[in-house]
């Protein structure tokens, strides 16, 4: 078992502060950004007139490429442009990833209460959200789902499940946490769904996935395959608050944020 320790110290206020993803606040810093994106590892180059950069920071930008997360490259002050020929750096979020996790098969997981939140997660790798577009959300009364027996859940579909479990197998599940019986979960299919629930022993309560697929989804079914898997084979105690992140997404996240590492010995 691999354990990898983050920030083991608190984090001083200042840092506290950056945390989160900053939209408004201008400021004098301009800066030409060469920005590398995940897909298609292309890189371009932005225009900054907001944010105090730094390589490795997780950025969105405006043009073709908007909604994908890039990474600062490089970035210089010494530049002249025609500002109509760039687009620009939108948003930057400059989380730091805290917390021991230990490496389970695809997954790394931490009961550490200042691992990786949801929000966190989200401004990883989703764009700024703007609250009020879209409408008002309304929720119905939730799946439930239990992991002993999913076949009993409302609106089983064993197609459905047969495409969970490939999910699973294809690491499409970048992040499941559970605080206080309040959980939540991140499965990326044609685009990042968001997925709440509440767990109480080994069931799922007051599930809910915000894709458009009008039944029990895949991506409801694939967290439960995960959380049986890990709780099974992987140990994953279920009675603790946890926090599990996709190891690509992971490893991706701290290869760019330039941190110092504690890898302690298989034990
Ligand atoms: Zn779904």
């Amino acid at each position: 078992m691999r354990i990898v320790g983050f920030g083991q110290e608190e984090p001083k206020a200042e840092e506290k502060q950056q945390r989160g993803t900053v939209i408004t606040e201008p400021s004098p810093v301009r800066s030409l950004v060469s920005v590398s994106f995940e897909e298609g590892g292309r890189t371009l180059t932005y225009y900054n007139d907001r944010f105090d950069l730094n390589i490795g920071d997780r950025v969105f930008v405006s043009g073709k490429l908007s909604g994908k997360v890039g990474y600062v490259e490089s970035l210089t002050t010494k530049f002249r442009i025609r500002l109509s020929d760039y687009e620009k750096v939108l948003s930057v979020a400059q989380t730091p990833v805290l917390g021991t996790y230990e490496n389970k098969g695809d997954m790394m997981c931490s009961y550490d209460a200042d691992a990786v939140s949801p929000e966190d997660f989200r401004k990883w790798v989703l764009p700024p959200q703007d609250e009020t577009e879209g409408g008002e959300i309304i929720f119905g009364d939730g799946y439930e789902i239990s992991m002993d027996d999913p076949t009993s859940a409302d609106g089983y579909d064993p197609s459905v499940m047969q495409r969970a479990v490939k999910y699973c197998q294809d690491g499409k599940i970048g992040y499941v946490s559970v605080r206080n019986g309040v959980g939540k979960a991140f499965v990326h299919g044609t685009k990042w769904y968001e997925i709440d629930f509440r767990l109480s022993g080994n069931v799922l309560r007051e599930a809910y996935c915000d894709c458009p697929y009008p039944g029990l989804c895949k991506h409801l079914l694939a967290v439960i395959v995960l959380l049986s898997v890990m709780r099974m084979h992987r140990g994953l105690d279920l009675e603790r608050d946890f926090t599990l992140i996709g190891s690509e997404t992971f490893w991706n996240a701290v290869r760019h944020t330039g941190q110092t590492i504690t890898v302690h010995p298989d034990c």
